[in-house]
C-alpha cells in the first residue's frame, strides 16, 4: 500500500466507530458535524462502518449484511434507516468529510448474507464444526433461508435476487429448527482460504459461493453502483480470512479500472501469524494494504505481561517488518474492544506506547480507533490522554530517516532524523515496560548540542545531546516519552492549520 494512495504525506486513518456506537440514527449526522474537528486533530481519512441494511435492522453494526443496495432508503428489517441514519444523511456525512479535506473509506462486507426473505428446500450435508472438511450426515433436505428478493426495495438499482445456488452453505435448518454448518449438495468449501477448522470459508449466515460467476458479477455490479452512488474514495474489506484472496484482488482491480479512482484498499485478515498473512493474502500484490494484526497481538502480549515481554521483539514477524509498504498499523478496533468475541484489548497504560509506535515510526499507515481517541464511556474507559499530542507529532515531527533501537528486553526506542522541508521536525522516542529508567541513545549528529524536551510531558528533565549526537533519555515506569526540540514543543502548543486548502473531491484521479 503506497502512502500516496492516501493523498497526504503522513496520512492518518481514523476508525470512527466502536461496536456499541449509539443506535438512535444520529451517527452520520454527528460524524458530519465532527468533520472539522477531526481535520483539526490531523485525521486525513475516515473508515466508516458498513452502510448497508443489516439483518438486525437498527441494531446491526453492519456486518450482518442483508441488502447492500439499501443504505437507509427502503423500509426493510423494520425501518428505513440503519443504525447510523438514512442514505441522505450518509451522503451528507461523506460530503462533509470531503469539504474538510478528509478521504472517505467504506467498509465492504462480501463474505455472507443474513436475514433471507424466504426459505428454499435444499439438499445439504452437515459438517463437523471443528473440521469442515468432514461431513457428519448424509445428504438430506433442509429448509434454508437462502431466498433474498428484497421486497421492500422492489428491484430499484438492481433486479438481482439471491437463491441457494449463490451460496455454499448456511447455519440453520428451518425444518428441524436445528443450527449447524450445512454444506449444500454439489458445493464444496473453498480451500484457498484460512486453514483453521480444516477450511475457514464458512463464517456465518449464508456463505457466498465465490466460485459462482453470477455471484462474482453481482459483487462487481454492486461495486460499480456503490462507487457511483455515494462519494466514497476507498474501501476496507471485511473478513478476508474467509474469502479467496484472488476474488478480492480481482474486485479491487476492476473497481479501480472502471471508476478511474485510486481507491485505497485495506484488507482485514484476522491472523496474528505472519506466514499465514504472507502465504494467503499478500503475495506480491502491494496495491492492497493489510491491517498489521501480528503487531496488534504483540501490543496485546506486551500490555499483559507485567514487564516480562521482550520489548526488543515488538516488531518481530509483523507486517511492518516484513511488508512495511503494505501495513496498516493499529492498536484497538471494534473487534478487540471489551465484550467482543475477538476481545484482545490493549489497556490504557500501554496505549501511549503502542500509539507512539503506530504514529511515529516510519513503517505503516496508522489507524486510530474512536474508542481510544474519545474513550468508551459506557465501559468507563477514558480517552487516551496522549493521543492528540501524538497525532500532532505525527503531522509535524515524524519525518526523515529512522534509527531503531528495538534491542533491549525492557527499554526500546527510535529516532526520526527530521527533514528540512518540515521545520524543527525529528524526534527521539524512548519507552519501557519496566520501572522508570533512562537510556543512552545515539540520535546522530543532526541533534548534536540540542536541548530536547518530552513533548508528552511525562518527564520534566531536559536532555542535552552531546557533540557526538548521544543523549541520556529518561522515561517513567511503564511509559513513553517523545523528545523534541523546544521550537517543536512551541509549535505543538499552537493550533495546527489544516494541511491543504480546499476539499478532496470524490473520484480523485489516479496519479
Ligand atoms: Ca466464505
Amino acid at each position: 500500500m503506497r502512502q500516496e494512495y492516501f493523498v497526504y504525506e503522513n496520512p492518518t486513518l481514523y476508525q470512527c466507530f466502536e461496536w456499541y456506537s449509539p443506535e438512535d440514527g444520529t451517527f452520520w449526522k454527528n460524524l458530519a458535524s465532527d468533520a472539522a474537528q477531526l481535520r483539526q486533530d490531523g485525521i486525513t481519512a475516515v473508515w466508516l462502518p458498513p452502510a448497508g441494511k443489516g439483518s438486525a435492522g437498527i441494531h446491526d453494526v453492519g456486518y450482518g449484511v442483508y441488502d447492500l443496495y439499501d443504505l437507509g432508503e427502503f423500509r426493510q428489517k423494520g425501518t428505513v434507516r440503519t443504525k447510523y441514519g438514512t442514505k441522505q444523511e450518509y451522503i451528507a456525512c461523506l460530503k462533509a468529510l470531503h469539504d474538510n479535506g478528509i478521504i472517505t473509506i467504506a467498509d465492504i462486507v462480501f463474505n455472507h448474507r443474513l436475514g433471507g426473505d424466504a426459505t428454499e428446500k435444499v439438499m445439504a450435508r452437515e459438517c463437523d464444526p471443528e473440521d469442515r472438511r468432514k461431513l457428519i450426515s448424509d445428504a438430506h433436505e433442509i429448509e434454508a433461508w437462502t431466498k433474498f428478493t428484497f421486497p421492500g426495495r422492489k428491484g430499484k438499482y438492481s433486479s438481482f435476487t439471491w437463491d441457494h445456488d449463490c451460496f455454499d452453505g448456511c447455519d440453520y435448518d428451518q425444518k428441524t429448527k436445528k443450527s449447524g454448518i450445512y454444506l449444500f449438495d454439489g458445493k464444496d468449501w473453498d480451500r484457498q482460504v484460512n486453514g483453521e477448522y480444516g477450511t475457514y470459508d464458512y463464517l456465518m449466515g449464508c456463505d457466498l459461493d465465490m466460485g459462482n460467476p453470477r455471484v462474482i458479477q453481482e459483487l462487481k455490479d454492486w461495486g460499480h453502483w456503490f462507487l457511483k452512488e455515494v462519494p466514497v474514495d476507498g474501501v476496507r474489506i471485511d473478513a478476508m480470512k474467509h474469502i479467496n484472496a484472488s476474488v478480492i484482488q480481482d474486485w479491487v482491480r476492476d473497481m479501480r479500472k472502471t471508476t478511474g479512482k485510486i481507491l485505497p484498499a485495506v484488507g482485514e485478515y484476522w491472523s496474528g501469524d505472519i506466514d499465514t498473512l504472507l502465504q494467503n493474502v499478500v503475495g506480491e500484490k502491494e496495491d492492497i494494504g493489510l491491517f498489521d494484526v501480528p503487531l496488534h497481538f504483540h501490543f496485546f502480549d506486551a500490555s499483559h505481561a507485567d514487564g516480562n515481554f521482550d520489548m526488543g521483539s515488538l516488531y518481530r514477524d509483523t507486517l511492518s517488518e516484513r511488508r512495511p509498504h503494505q501495513a496498516v498499523t493499529f492498536v484497538n478496533n471494534h473487534d478487540t474492544q471489551p465484550h467482543q468475541a475477538l476481545e484482545s484489548y490493549i489497556p490504557a497504560w500501554f496505549q501511549p506506547l503502542a500509539y507512539a509506535c503506530v504514529l511515529l515510526r516510519e513503517q505503516g499507515i496508522p489507524c486510530v480507533f474512536a474508542g481510544d481517541l474519545n474513550g468508551i464511556p459506557h465501559d468507563g474507559i477514558a480517552p487516551c490522554a496522549e493521543l492528540k499530542t501524538l497525532l500532532k507529532l505525527h503531522r509535524l515531527a515524524a519525518y526523515g530517516p529512522e534509527i531503531a533501537y528495538f534491542d533491549d528486553a525492557d527499554t526500546v526506542g527510535f529516532v526520526r532524523l527530521g527533514r528540512r522541508d518540515h521545520e524543527d521536525s525529528g524526534l527521539v522516542v524512548v519507552m519501557t515496560d519496566r520501572g522508570s529508567t533512562s537510556r543512552k541513545i545515539n540520535c546522530s549528529k543532526s541533534f548534536a548540542r540540542q536541548t530536547l524536551v518530552d513533548a508528552l510531558g511525562h518527564v520534566q528533565q531536559e536532555v542535552t545531546v552531546n557533540e557526538e549526537g548521544i543523549g541520556e533519555f529518561p522515561v517513567e515506569g511503564g511509559s513513553v516519552s517523545v523528545y523534541v526540540t523546544k521550537a517543536m514543543q512551541k509549535k505543538l502548543a499552537q493550533p495546527v492549520s489544516p494541511r491543504t486548502q480546499g476539499s478532496v473531491r470524490s473520484g480523485m484521479a489516479r496519479h
